[in-house]
């Protein structure tokens, strides 16, 4: 996991507006940064230029403290994990989880030692053979990401994670990204429209509006202050 830093960054798509400007954002080695903000203030063109999926057009992205600006989204590992799941539906838990590594080259012990551990991290033991198409959602999100941690990324990001779980998985999803991210250590970036999935997950939150950051600070000094 890497510690990600933006310096200035600033993304136009037409060359006259701007639909991120000056971002300076820092996400230390194993924390989370949740983006919030209403649809449209710049979450989702921040996270393809952190992902490298998108050209940066002005300012610098650094992965522990190297410009990686000019570098693809391969050199990056960035690992996604979206609102949708992205699974193969008629795959199995394990097959979803090993396929980074399959299309990689991964030597099968090696591919199997690395599975075996996200499924016991995750608690998917028991669904290893079903197709993910019969999960419950929330079970389907944890396959998902499960295939984010397999490849031992330098970031995980989550895009809207939870958005179409009911209420109670919500939760129980909530709980269970928290809880990796503090016994696995992980770098993320959370983006939301959820204030309160912000302040229950992240360590700290960005506020975004019309491409501008307006605030950052733990949830508590966001939200708790007197
Ligand atoms: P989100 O708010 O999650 O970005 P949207 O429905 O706004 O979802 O966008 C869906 C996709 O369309 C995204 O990949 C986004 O980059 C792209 N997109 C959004 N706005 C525009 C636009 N004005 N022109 C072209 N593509 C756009
Ligand atoms: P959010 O994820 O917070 O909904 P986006 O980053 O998707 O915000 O969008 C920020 C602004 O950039 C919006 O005005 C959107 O229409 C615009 N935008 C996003 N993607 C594209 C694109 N591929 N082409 C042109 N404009 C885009």
């Amino acid at each position: 996991m890497a510690e990600i830093q933006l310096q200035r960054v600033g993304k136009s798509y037409d060359g006259k507006t701007m639909a991120v400007r000056d971002l300076d954002l820092h996400c230390p080695q194993g924390e989370m940064l949740a983006l919030l903000g209403p649809s449209g203030c710049g979450k989702s063109s921040t996270l393809k230029m952190v992902a490298g999926i998108e050209p940066i057009s002005s300012g610098a992205i650094l992965f522990d403290g190297v410009d990686v600006s000019r570098q693809g989204s391969a050199a990056r590992n960035v690992a996604m994990v979206f609102e949708d799941y992205s699974l193969y539906p008629h795959m199995s838990t394990y097959d979803n989880i090993a396929f980074p590594l399959r299309i990689r080259g991964t030597p099968h012990n090696e591919l199997k030692k690395r599975v075996d551990g996200v499924v016991a991290m995750l608690g998917l033991g028991d669904l290893l053979a079903e197709p993910v198409r019969s999960l419950s959602g929330g079970a389907q999100q944890r396959v998902s990401i499960g295939r984010a941690l397999v490849r031992d990324p330098a970031l995980v990001m989550f895009d809207e994670p939870l958005s179409h779980l009911d209420a109670d998985q919500k939760v129980m999803l909530r709980t269970e990204i928290r809880r990796l991210q503090t016994t696995a250590g992980l770098t993320s970036v959370l983006v939301t429209h959820d204030q309160t999935e912000a302040m229950a997950m992240a360590d700290r939150i960005a506020v975004m509006s019309q491409g501008l950051l307006q605030q950052v600070g733990s949830p508590e000094a966001l939200y708790h202050a007197p």
